[in-house]
């Protein structure tokens, strides 16, 4: 009920227009997105850096249904990096992309000549690609063009989300040396027959994908902001003796800085999520209607740093 309500508002322009000049919206914007301009993003990058922590930049982009707009946010991210390595924030900073911004949705050929563009410039300045991971329908498509690009750009991230039954499997699968893959809980609003329902069996499920990650000869990247989840991780870390060279935490932009700064400050890696765009309206109204649990999260992030 909550979720069609949110959707029914995520595409209503004067719903769009009452949030766009609520003045509460202007602080969860600035608190959770860089700014709309390329520059936006790496003055937040910049600063990110400044502080010892690492980045990967998410365009934001509303759904992509034309070619023309595939091609559009494919043009922004080749920008992007090359004043990201212009500018000496390679290789800390990295993007992040979802295939469907790309063209997935209409034209895998096309999502996939985009993100090797994408790649190949990340490569030119110095670092990474990691495709987001979307709803469960575009699992084995988002795989199967990681596996293509990961031939030539064996560095390209893959994301596996938790609550999916399958992750633990394409954990192992993936759990191979230089192998990078982000581990989160995953955000989309999926069916019992593919995900776990209940936050308990998530946070197992994620607890033993971890596992797999961390004693495997991958790159784990674990994103979550759960305390129990970091505190697990820094467990395994140990146990595997797993250096800040070998695994990293992720977190988004917004969302416990001071925690991401601790995390940096006794040494580990910790790589902050920065979304930039002007098509921030429907980011964060997808967040909340994928999962309305975010409304909490979103709430809590911004009377809570820590
Ligand atoms: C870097 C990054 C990349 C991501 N990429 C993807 C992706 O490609 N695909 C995808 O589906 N999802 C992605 N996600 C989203 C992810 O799947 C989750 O929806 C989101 O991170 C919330 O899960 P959580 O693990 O943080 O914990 P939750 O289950 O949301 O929260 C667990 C606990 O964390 C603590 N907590 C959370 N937020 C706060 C706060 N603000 N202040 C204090 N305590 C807090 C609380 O104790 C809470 O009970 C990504 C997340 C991150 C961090």
């Amino acid at each position: 009920m909550l979720r069609s309500v949110i959707l029914a508002a995520s595409r209503s322009s004067q719903v769009e227009r009452l949030v766009a000049t609520a003045p509460f919206t202007r602080d969860v914007v600035r608190r959770f997105v860089a700014g709309a301009a390329t520059d936006d993003a790496l003055r937040a990058t910049r600063d990110l850096v400044d502080n010892g922590l690492a980045v990967t930049l998410d365009n934001l982009g509303e759904d992509t249904v034309t070619p023309e707009q595939a091609i559009a946010t494919r043009d922004e991210y080749l920008k992007l990096l090359k004043m990201l390595g212009g500018a000496g924030l390679t290789p800390a900073a990295e993007v992040s992309v979802k295939l469907s911004a790309l063209g997935q949705m209409f034209d895998e050929q096309l999502a996939y000549d985009n993100a090797r563009a994408i790649c190949t410039a990340a490569d030119a300045a110095g670092t990474t690609v990691t495709l987001d991971m979307e709803d469960h329908t575009t699992t084995d498509s988002t795989l199967e063009v990681l596996g293509k690009l990961r031939k030539d750009f064996p560095s390209t991230g893959a994301v596996l989300q938790a609550y999916l039954r399958r992750t633990e499997s394409d954990c192992r699968e993936l759990a191979s040396a230089g192998s990078r893959v982000r581990l989160c809980k995953g955000a989309y609003k999926e069916p019992e027959s593919v995900a776990y329902q209940s936050a308990r069996e998530v946070d197992k499920s994620y607890v033993r994908c971890m596992n797999v990650l961390m004693s495997g000869d991958g790159y784990p990247m674990l994103a979550t902001h759960d305390p129990r989840m970091i505190a697990i991780g820094e467990d395994r870390a140990r146990w595997f003796d797993r250096g800040p060279e070998r695994f990293e935490f992720q977190m988004l932009y917004g969302i416990r800085p001071e925690e991401q700064a601790r995390l940096a400050g006794e040494g580990y890696t910790v790589r902050t999520y920065v979304p930039y765009g002007d098509e921030w309206y429907g980011y964060l109204m997808r967040r909340l209607a994928e999962r309305p649990a975010n409304l909490v999260f979103f709430g809590r992030a911004l009377i809570s740093k820590k």
